[in-house]
């Protein structure tokens, strides 16, 4: 059905020239280069926002493909999934379509941070989100590999910087656009490594992107390397899973769309997982062949928080360390072993992997590998996504140094609406630190920069009781819908809906006060510490572990019993009710930072020269790099002083 609803546009070829009565045709609104993680979100979000939008990308075929494991969410990243969908993004919805085993994570913890998290079928993943790309409105899939930006004269608001205004592509022809996205993931100047051996690729396959690479250094943006690597693909049926330990799915499953309430496979018929260990032989085989492994040996920095087997067995030696054996999909014959990744010559591969318990017989079909690309230092962009040095050119996804097809995913989706909204000379659509954990993602990647891959976590939020999963669509699908315009108003309408029945609701449940005897003789299985005579509300009665929406309104049925016929009301209510108490703090708390963020630095100061404001000549040159927007970003630039934060502060009221 792809080749079917695919229908693969010729546009006709231009030669760049200076000539400027070449023909401008074709013409978008926004180009998005890459159709990985990013590139899919940033597409159809610009598309949604109303954009005139092309997706430009190697294969049309490899739309949606995961690179490495067939998992999507997890701890902190089950969060930007919630976000993504908030915002209207499609991989969560895709996901739906195609999980396989779900799992929620941090189950022992509050549910501020659960992680949700699902096993997913490759194949269809990729094919439901195809499906879903070919057919959004609006939006042109075009293959193709983009190796040149066309660059104009900067727009007169912006004396001195160059703007984007299309591609070039391999062939030489050019597509114009007022907006241009790049997404292209560990193509620049990738290279693919296995034991001493390294070719040119993005991925397995995949031919890197070179050109591109050399445009941006051209440019002036500073270029960084990193690496990543992938574990071995091994077949089911050589696996010995009657002796390892089995996982099985949650049931119900917690599925990872506002829009869903069940996930396309029952619980019951989702696949399992196992779990195997590795052990000494494995340590031994992995350090007597570090000679044969350029990729461990190398200094570029690898993912710390999903590293090879080899740099666990360098960095903790004589551990035992999980190995998680994962389905990659219904009817696949392929299981993929989740912390194996390795960069070993092939023949040694399948040798440790045969000293693994459970594993003895396996057969390696495809070899692990480790990829290094460039990447440009995410200093370089605004909180919108957009590069300082080029007008209208955004960049998202691990071409700014994360790792994830969340991360990834949540970048798209920013820089797709931004793109839209410059296009419509309308504000940027920018998420702060206290309204998701996108935000915190790109403030952390625009104001601290990173040496290694950037993954998302919960300890990195400093306001995680109150950007939870389960609120994300109060935080952001509203603003989606009335500030960036990538919200349906089917979902803008169930949010505001949500909104309201829940603020009555915890309201409702404030204004229900018994005596502590009362209520244990309305609900006798739990027991209220508080002193006899005063009233407890039935908020707080909420609060305790073995009490829910059903029962207590079962003791107290009006007015509470309509707030228990929908599922997901119920449950959100009892959530209100557990932070219900921190969260009174923490809202103060928001208020001050929202109030730092609220004071914006003018964007067209030189921080190396300007003479009205006293600043070290080091606090000068991380200003001028990283170029904040706001003083609250400002104060997080490690080194910029206290001091000098006073400062700016009294330079900004003065200019106001
Ligand atoms: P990608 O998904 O890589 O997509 C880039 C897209 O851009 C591709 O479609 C490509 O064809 C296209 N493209 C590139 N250049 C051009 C061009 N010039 N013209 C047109 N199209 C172009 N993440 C983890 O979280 N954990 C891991 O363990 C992990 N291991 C990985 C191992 C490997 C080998 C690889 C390759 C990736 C791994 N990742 C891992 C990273 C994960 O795959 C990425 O974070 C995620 O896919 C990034 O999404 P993206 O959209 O930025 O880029």
């Amino acid at each position: 059905w792809v080749a079917a609803s695919f229908t693969k546009q010729q546009f006709p070829l231009v030669r760049l020239s200076s000539d400027s009565a070449a023909p401008r045709t074709p013409h978008f609104d926004v180009i998005v280069i890459g159709g990985g993680h990013a590139g899919t979100e940033a597409a159809t979000a610009a598309a949604r926002c109303g954009s005139r939008t092309l997706l430009l990308t190697h294969r049309v075929d490899t739309i949606g493909q995961m690179s490495c494991n067939p998992s999507f969410g997890g701890i902190g990243k089950g969060h930007l999934m919630r976000e993504v969908d908030a915002l209207d993004g499609l991989c969560s919805r895709i996901c739906d379509q195609s999980g396989v085993h779900y799992k929620v994570l941090n189950r022992r913890k509050g549910p501020a941070v659960w992680g949700l998290r699902a096993q997913i079928d490759r194949k269809l993943y990729k094919q439901n989100m195809q499906k879903e790309i070919l057919n959004t409105p609006l939006l042109t899939v075009q293959e193709g590999a983009v190796e040149d930006l066309i660059l104009t004269e900067p727009e007169p608001e912006h004396t001195g910087k160059c703007r984007v205004s299309g591609v070039v592509l391999v062939d030489g022809s050019t597509v114009y656009a007022e907006s241009v996205i790049l997404t292209t993931g560990t193509f620049l100047r990738g290279m693919i490594v296995i034991g001493l051996e390294m070719h040119p690729a993005g991925r397995l396959g995949d031919q890197p992107s070179i050109g591109l690479a050399q445009t941006l250094e051209k440019l002036g943006f500073v270029v960084g390397r990193l690496k990543t690597g992938t574990p071995p693909r091994i077949a089911k049926d050589s696996i010995n899973f009657s002796i390892l330990n089995k996982q099985t799915p949650d049931n119900p499953s917690v599925p990872f769309s506002f829009t869903n309430e069940t996930v396309w496979i029952k619980p019951e018929d989702q696949l399992p997982c196992y779990l195997t260990y590795t052990n000494p032989r494995v340590d031994e085989i992995v350090l007597n062949n570090l000679h044969l492994n350029s990729h461990v040996k190398e200094t570029t920095r690898g993912p710390r928080y999903c590293p090879s087997i080899e740099s666990k067995v360098l960095r903790f030696p004589n551990r035992l360390h999980q190995v998680w054996l994962e389905p990659e999909g219904m009817d696949s014959d392929l299981i993929y072993p989740q912390g194996l990744s390795m960069t070993l010559p092939t023949e040694l591969q399948e040798k440790m992997i045969t000293c693994i318990r459970g594993l003895e017989k396996a057969k390696v079909i495809q070899p692990g590998y480790g990829v290094q690309y460039d990447y440009l230092d995410p200093r370089q962009i605004t909180p919108s996504l957009e590069t300082h040095l080029v007008q209208r050119l955004f960049f998202a996804g691990q071409i700014n140094g994360t790792t994830g097809y969340e991360e990834a995913a949540a970048q798209g989706v920013i820089a797709g609406i931004n793109a839209s909204l410059r296009v419509s000379r309308k504000p940027p659509f920018v998420v702060s630190r206290t309204e998701g954990y996108i935000g915190v993602l790109i403030d952390d990647l625009t104001t601290l920069g990173t040496s290694e891959p950037y993954r998302m976590f919960t300890s990195r939020v400093e306001f995680r009781l109150s950007l939870r999963p389960d609120n994300a669509d109060i935080r952001l699908t509203l603003r989606g819908y009335k500030d960036a315009g990538c919200v349906s108003q089917q979902r803008y309408e169930r949010a505001c809906w949500m909104k309201s029945s829940l603020e009555e609701g915890i309201s409702v449940l404030k204004s229900i006060e018994f005596s502590s005897s009362k209520w244990k003789n309305l609900i006798p299985e739990v027991s209220i510490s508080t002193s006899r005579s005063l009233p407890v509300r039935a908020l707080d009665v909420l609060k305790y572990e073995e009490v829910d929406m059903d029962s207590l309104a079962k003791a107290v049925p009006e007015p509470l019993k309509k707030y228990t016929k929908c599922r997901e009301l119920a449950e959100r209510l009892k959530i209100e009710a557990t932070y219900e108490s921190v969260l009174f703090h923490q809202l103060q708390e928001i208020k001050g930072v929202q109030q730092d963020e609220a004071l914006q630095l003018p964007k067209d100061i030189d921080y190396l020269t300007i003479r009205d404001v006293s600043l070290s000549h080091e606090v000068r040159e991380k200003l001028h790099f990283s170029r904040p927007q706001t003083i609250g970003a400002a104060s997080r630039i490690p080194g910029v002083t206290p001091a000098a934060i006073i400062n700016l502060l009294r330079f900004v009221k003065t200019t106001q």
